[in-house]
């Protein structure tokens, strides 16, 4: 198979851990007889300090007309001072919203090597850790009207939260399709003791599970779920939620697995091109010194094959590496613990290469 990828390696240590990725799938295109064409594109800082635009419009074009994205990440404190609607994290909205990507999807796995990096007790991670947060991602408040306005002389914040019913059908469809692929238990994640937006939210997931007899629902308010992440996660098979909860629920789904470096995401809409990325930032502090942690950004790169290319058994293949290699006991510096073998950012891509089956 040809396929088209655009690369977006951006800022801090974006471009190292993007380029393992790129060496792991020139390595698999060989093996499997493809050809990845690499389409290089600029977003972030550096597209703000090269076209002073963090996603200048022919660069999302570049992204849209590819078969699926690969990024890195953007950001850094380099660029902490330009004005809101310039910040390299617009680049990412922007590029959200112009792909059309509303779901996004972040697997919370333990790998059983890195079991003792959980924060939980080992009678909690025991249990297994194994979901998936499906979280809206081009709507809700990130999306809404934000002013802030001056009211009798005092400064006042608004930012708007609004979700139409069909951003939520459509959201909340993955979800149920999610589940039926998995372990077939879904658990809707709202505020409707609160909030109208999680009203409408409850009502649309209720009428979308007529749809899906064979999966089971649950309703759980934001609140209780981010206690019951931590207290027992082996309840969870799939969880969907929007933009805000989704955002905060998956940061602390990544943490209790152990390491922000190992966990890919995709992001997806209507289309089979997808935007795939480790959940991390930029890590400026570690950035240019050969030990951030690739693997993130290499399994964003298996969820690519698997997702978007229809490729399983290439995706198969770079996860038995990763898994091969921490067998073999060796960790970049990031999910490092005693008797292992500290290796760097290259050496870790080099290793998950020599492993590919
Ligand atoms: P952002 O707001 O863009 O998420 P951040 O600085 O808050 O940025 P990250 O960039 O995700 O968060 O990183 C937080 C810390 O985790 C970093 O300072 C770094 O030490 C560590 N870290 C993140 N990603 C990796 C990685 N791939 N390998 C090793 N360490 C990492």
């Amino acid at each position: 198979m040809n396929k088209n990828i655009a690369v977006i390696r951006g800022d801090g240590i974006g471009p190292e851990i993007v380029g393992q990725a790129l060496l792991v799938l020139d390595r698999v295109a060989e093996r499997y007889g493809h050809t990845f064409t690499y389409t290089s594109v600029d977003m972030g800082g550096c597209a703000i300090d090269k076209w002073g635009d963090p996603l200048p419009e022919t660069m999302l074009q570049k992204c849209v007309a590819s078969d699926s994205v690969l990024l890195g990440a953007v950001g850094g404190p380099k660029w902490n001072d330009v004005p809101g609607n310039m910040r390299p994290e617009k680049g990412l909205l922007r590029l959200r919203a112009g792909m059309g990507v509303y779901s996004n999807n972040r697997p919370a796995k333990i790998w059983p090597q890195l079991a003792d990096a959980s924060p939980l007790k080992p009678s909690i991670v025991e249990k297994g850790i194994d979901f998936l947060i499906v979280r809206e991602l081009i709507g809700g408040i990130y999306f809404g009207k934000h002013e802030t306005v001056s009211e009798d002389g005092k400064r006042v914040a608004i930012d708007e939260l609004r979700y139409s019913e069909e951003e939520i059908r459509r959201i909340g469809r993955i979800g149920f399709e999610t589940a039926r692929k998995r372990r077939k238990r879904l658990t809707s994640v709202e505020k409707s003791n609160v909030l109208d937006s999680s009203r409408l939210w409850k009502k649309i997931i209720h009428e979308l599970a007529g749809e899906y007899p064979d999966v089971t629902l649950t309703d759980m308010l934001v609140d209780n779920c981010a206690m019951q992440i931590v207290k027992d996660p082996s309840q969870f098979d799939v969880i969907v939620t929007e933009n805000m909860f989704g955002d905060i629920l998956s940061d602390e789904a990544s943490m209790i697995t152990g390491s922000i470096g190992m966990i890919p995401s995709s992001s997806l809409g209507k289309t089979k091109c997808g935007l795939y990325e480790p959940i991390h930032g930029s890590a400026p502090d570690i950035a240019g010194k050969d030990i951030a942690n690739p693997i993130g950004t290499i399994l964003a790169a298996a969820m690519m094959l698997r997702f978007s290319f229809d490729m399983d058994k290439e995706a198969d293949a770079i996860e038995k590496a990763v898994s091969a290699v921490l067998d073999g006991g060796y960790r970049t510096g990031d999910i490092l613990s005693p008797g292992c073998k500290q290796v760097g950012c290259k050496e870790m891509g080099r290793l998950i290469i020599e492993n590919l089956p």
